[in-house]
């Protein structure tokens, strides 16, 4: 006989590792091209002399450089084994079984799993016809059972971002004792006009209610090391500490992330290459005849509908992996100039190219 575990968890899908194979150009999980520097590559190093130790808990040294880096106290700060991890854990702190998380769809894959893994329900509101939170929908959608909503900034898969104006706006309409989260994994990759750019850290120092995610697995290049961390009220930071799992921020990846920050400028820097490709990869695509949403990230979205699958299978046999989602589109990491052209000449010169380029248009308002 085999053991009983909860019948309820059936319908998570077994995650099934992405497609793979030597020489593949991989623009399918949004990372950085660049290894380590090598002052971060030598932090790791010199912790690992020291793995038959407990990490700190608390990660003190790196909550300590985060806040002086974002200009809050230290007590406003929580670090998590990814930020994936703060997502489970702010579901835990928050939700009990039947209570709502609320977020748009198409948006992070996470936020489905950790609402039903925590015995929560799960409400969505749809983007707009552009791809872009509705968050008067995402208002409208809060009932009395919400705990915990989810506003993915920019948004995971499409690329689009709401400004400051539009996101106060949408924190005025919630009820001030529903959590909400700002997951910002994509914020340094955002240019925005600075009257409207979106800081959630900034837009949260009023908000009690606000809690923002950030990570050092996309601009930062560390997806490998697992760090991630929150900002916000040390009501909500404190309670985050009674469900994290001991120790799960491990020696390395602390001793990594505190000397990405000593080299904070260096690494965001890089950023804008990543801009200008990003620019230069929607460009192509618009002119050949794609509908693309604006990105304020490292990746562009194809709002192919049900031709996601095909487009997906036939990019892999040139050589180009992407990520398909379902019959919604196609989610396109931006990455060196030669991967990014491979991806292009297969997107607007292959045999399908106008096809797909139709598709997305019928897939669009605007
Ligand atoms: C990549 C990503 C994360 C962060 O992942 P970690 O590697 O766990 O820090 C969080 N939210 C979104 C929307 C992401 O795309």
């Amino acid at each position: 006989m085999t053991a009983r575990t909860r019948p309820d968890l059936e319908s998570i899908p077994t995650y099934v590792p992405g497609r793979n194979f030597p020489g593949a150009i991989k623009l399918a999980s949004n990372e950085t091209t660049l290894g380590p520097l090598p002052s971060v590559a030598k932090a790791v190093a010199e912790a690992v002399e020291l793995a038959h130790r407990y990490p700190d808990n608390r990660s003190t040294e790196l909550v300590a450089a985060l806040a002086a880096s974002v200009g809050v106290a230290a007590d406003h700060v929580a670090v998590g084994c990814g930020s994936v991890a703060l997502c489970q854990e702010l579901a835990q702190i928050t939700c009990n079984a039947g209570d709502e998380v609320l977020y748009a769809w198409r948006s992070f894959e996470m936020y489905p799993i950790v609402t039903q893994v925590s015995g929560a329900v799960a409400v969505t509101a749809p983007l707009t016809s552009g791809h872009v939170h509705d968050l008067d929908a995402l208002a409208a959608a809060v009932t009395d059972r919400t705990r915990l909503i989810f506003v993915c900034n920019p948004n995971n898969p499409t690329g689009t971002a709401v400004g400051r104006r539009a996101l106060e706006k949408f924190l005025d309409a919630v009820p001030a004792h529903i959590l909400v989260v700002l997951d910002e994994a994509y914020f340094e990759y955002m240019r925005f006009p600075a009257d409207d750019f979106p800081d959630g850290v900034a837009i949260g120092r009023t908000r009690p209610n606000v809690v923002v995610l950030r990570t050092f697995s996309k601009a930062y290049g560390l997806a490998g090391l697992r760090v991630g961390y929150a900002v916000g009220d040390p009501s909500v930071i404190s309670v985050l500490g009674k469900v994290h799992v001991p120790f799960s921020v491990n020696v390395a990846a602390q001793a990594a992330a505190i000397a990405s920050l000593d080299a904070q400028a260096e690494l965001l820097d890089r950023t804008d290459a990543i801009i200008g490709e990003r620019a230069r990869v929607r460009d192509g695509l618009l002119a050949a005849g794609y509908a693309v949403p604006e990105s304020q990230a490292n990746f562009v979205w194809l709002p192919l509908g049900t031709q996601a699958a095909r487009f997906s299978t036939e990019s892999a046999e040139a050589g180009v992996l992407v990520r398909p989602y379902g019959v919604d589109g196609v989610r396109v990491t931006v990455a060196d100039p030669h991967e990014n052209d491979a991806f292009l000449e297969f997107a607007t010169t292959g045999p399908g190219s106008a096809g797909f380029a139709a598709a997305t248009r019928s897939e669009t308002q605007t």
